[in-house]
């Protein structure tokens, strides 16, 4: 995987999809139940589109933020709302966000999802091991240009629900940056800011190994709540009072903000494209990150709606829309 030539051949202005069927299966990490996905080939401008194939009806649901049922320490997308995090049978799908990163970092932008399961198999806590095999099995070129979002003016939410000090802002870029500002009362986790310019070739040595994380202290609560229950040393980063307990310790020095950086990314890819601006975070989880990629499809349909009024009037213009999407 250090072989940045055959990255470099995927880094393309063309759509991508996965070139053959890839097959995971694993413990979720907040259900604690087993499940199964089949990643397949989709053609140029389908986009990430989930199946839950083990229901009747089977629940066909699209990549896409106003698909969002919960945001309670993971991300889950669904056909009804659902805030227990116990769901398995109306459709909903948790903890997507490390593999829609991994997609987003290894260029996939169709794929078909089929998911045997009420959440996406934790592997080993980060984006990792989906990102490894999609490039192992092959990244197949389509015939189609790939579209992005490019943000124009920015877009800032203040003010998070959990946590008043957070805010999420996009700004006009000329790359897709990332820059995190963490702030945890842990000797470990600490404060910190982490800044960069991220493109598939930093993703798979930069990001894609973090692990997710949480404290000791938590676990019964969590559980309690039906949260964490697969978590273990398998695949989170567990901290007590001083320490961190995984015996291999730590991937990167500042492997937690990594991931809340890894997060990000995957949440922002439920855009439906990839953003060209900058990102400018500070203590965001999932909420947070999932209200700033709503204001972006706002945003969007209003573009479309000043195109079409634009051919029948004139005096709307395309550019007082916050962001566009180009080809
Ligand atoms: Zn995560």
């Amino acid at each position: 995987m250090e072989n940045y030539a055959v990255l470099k051949k995927h880094q393309t202005e063309l759509q991508c999809t996965v070139s053959n069927i890839l097959y995971f299966k694993g413990i979720g990490l907040h259900t604690g139940k087993e499940s199964e996905i089949v990643i397949k080939p989709a053609k140029a401008d389908s986009g990430i589109t989930f199946v839950r194939k083990d229901i009747n009806p089977k629940a066909i649901i699209k990549a896409k933020a106003e698909n969002v049922c919960s945001t309670m320490l993971r991300t889950s997308i669904g056909l009804k709302k659902d805030d227990s995090g116990k769901d398995a049978s109306t459709g909903c799908i948790s903890t997507v966000e490390h593999l829609m990163s991994a997609l987003w970092g290894a260029g996939i932008d169709n794929a078909l999802i089929e998911v045997y399961g009420c959440e996406i198999p934790a592997m080993d806590g980060s984006a990792r091991v989906f990102y490894e095999s999609f490039y192992e099995s092959g990244i197949k070129q389509l015939n189609a240009k790939r579209k992005y979002i490019e943000i124009l003016k920015p877009i800032i939410i203040e003010n998070g629900s959990e946590d008043k000090d957070a805010s999420i802002a996009l700004y006009p870029s000329d790359d897709f940056e990332i820059s995190y500002d963490m702030d945890f009362n842990h000797p470990l986790v600490q404060s910190g800011s982490f800044h960069m310019k991220i493109d598939g070739f930093n993703f798979h040595s930069e990001i894609s190994k973090a692990r997710t994380f949480g404290f000791l202290k938590d676990v019964e609560y969590l559980k309690k709540n039906g949260l964490a229950l697969g978590g273990s040393l398998d695949n989170a980063l567990v901290l007590d009072e001083t320490s961190v307990l995984n015996k291999d310790g730590l991937r990167y020095e500042d492997e937690f903000i990594r991931h809340k950086v890894l997060d990000l990314i995957g949440d922002l890819y439920l855009s439906g494209y990839r953003i060209k601006g900058m990102v400018r975070a500070k203590k965001t989880g999932h909420d947070m990150n999932s209200k700033i990629v709503k204001k972006i499809e706002e945003h969007l349909n209003e573009v479309s709606l000043s195109v079409e009024k634009k051919e029948e009037n004139s005096f709307v213009s395309i550019g007082k829309a916050a962001a566009t999407l180009f080809a």
